[in-house]
């Protein structure tokens, strides 16, 4: 079968998993072993470093090990540290963590290496400044953004957790149109000063619409719109359209619990049906080619480069 393949130049990692999966490859090479027996470094994560099982398998193979919660970095005699007296380290990866998670660390004598992105950093913060703001007048912090998203729950965290996340322009036409009082939690009220966040790798479509949305039911409140998706996504949604136009098919690599690659899948496949979606070059299927096709193959801010060439050299050798 003749086939040509073009990777999509603007795919691959983006700028934050890029500075986080780099730390945590240093930091793992400047670990000596003193002999040839000594245990391989390790490294801990706070939840994945990046959406992806095939990097995450080979930065496994490197010392860094996942951990979901911080307790588990201890050493099983030991449960509860004291400050300082144990050299523990575990990375926080670019999506960024609540203030809890830093107390936390704090009172187990944890050291923290925080890769948490600069533009989260950014958006954390606006987002306490927002809440200084809203609390006092029993205003509504919105966020857009995937309920129980690392990056999402971060974001809760600066409002103590009183900040509305919805999914949705469904979920957001529900909470409007949803009566307060018994039974139900409160309302939104728009007679009341309202503040919308995104996410950083939401559709900047969809967060549009949202915000025409709040803009049309806004009664006497003031509405604050804050334009915080990510520029390395929202400038990716315009390239991607025209790469999936441009290619007969279109093959999107990203991790199964990607937020950012389930977006930008359903961005490609609106605009060419023949997108198919993989995890790794073994799931491609033969019978998806045809002859002479033009064939694209792109990914998420997740998805590492040497994937992408990978599948190019499979898809080639078909
Ligand atoms: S998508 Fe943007 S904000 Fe999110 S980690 Fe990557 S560079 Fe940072």
């Amino acid at each position: 079968m003749r086939l040509q393949v073009d990777i999509d130049a603007a795919s691959g990692f983006c700028a934050g998993v890029i500075r986080a999966i780099s730390t945590a490859e240093d930091y793992l090479r400047s670990c000596s072993r003193p002999s040839s027996g000594a245990p391989a470094p390790v490294l801990y994560s706070l939840g994945a470093i990046v959406h992806n099982d095939e990097e995450l398998s080979r930065l496994s193979a490197l010392g860094l090990k996942r951990i979901d919660t911080l307790a588990e970095a201890l050493p099983a005699d030991r449960p509860a540290a004291s400050p300082g007296e144990a050299d523990i380290p575990v990375l926080i990866r670019a999506h960024g963590e609540p203030p809890q998670t830093y107390r936390e660390a704090a009172a187990y004598g944890i050291r923290l290496i925080d890769c948490t992105c600069p533009v989260v950093i950014r958006l954390q913060k606006s987002i306490r400044d927002a809440w200084q703001r809203l609390e006092p007048v029993q205003g509504t912090l919105l966020i857009f953004g995937k309920k129980g998203h690392a990056e999402v729950l971060g974001l809760l965290g600066q409002t103590d957790g009183k900040a509305l996340v919805v999914e949705s322009l469904e979920q957001l036409e529900q909470l409007l149109d949803r009566p307060s009082g018994q039974g139900h939690a409160p309302a939104l009220d728009m007679d009341r000063d309202v503040e919308i966040f995104s996410q950083t790798t939401k559709s900047p479509v969809e967060y549009r619409e949202l915000c025409v949305l709040l803009e049309k039911r806004m009664k006497k409140g003031r509405l604050i719109v804050h334009d915080t998706i990510c520029r390395q996504v929202s400038s990716r949604h315009k390239s991607l359209s025209d790469f999936a136009i441009s290619h007969d098919i279109v093959i999107f690599a990203s991790g199964k619990s990607s937020s950012n690659g389930k977006v930008l899948f359903d961005l490609c496949r609106s605009r060419n049906p023949r997108t198919h979606s993989i995890g790794s070059s073994a799931q491609l299927e033969k019978a998806w080619f045809t002859d002479g096709d033009r064939v694209g193959v792109c990914g998420a801010t997740s998805t590492p480069k040497w994937l992408l060439e990978d599948i190019k050299e499979h898809i080639l050798s078909l």
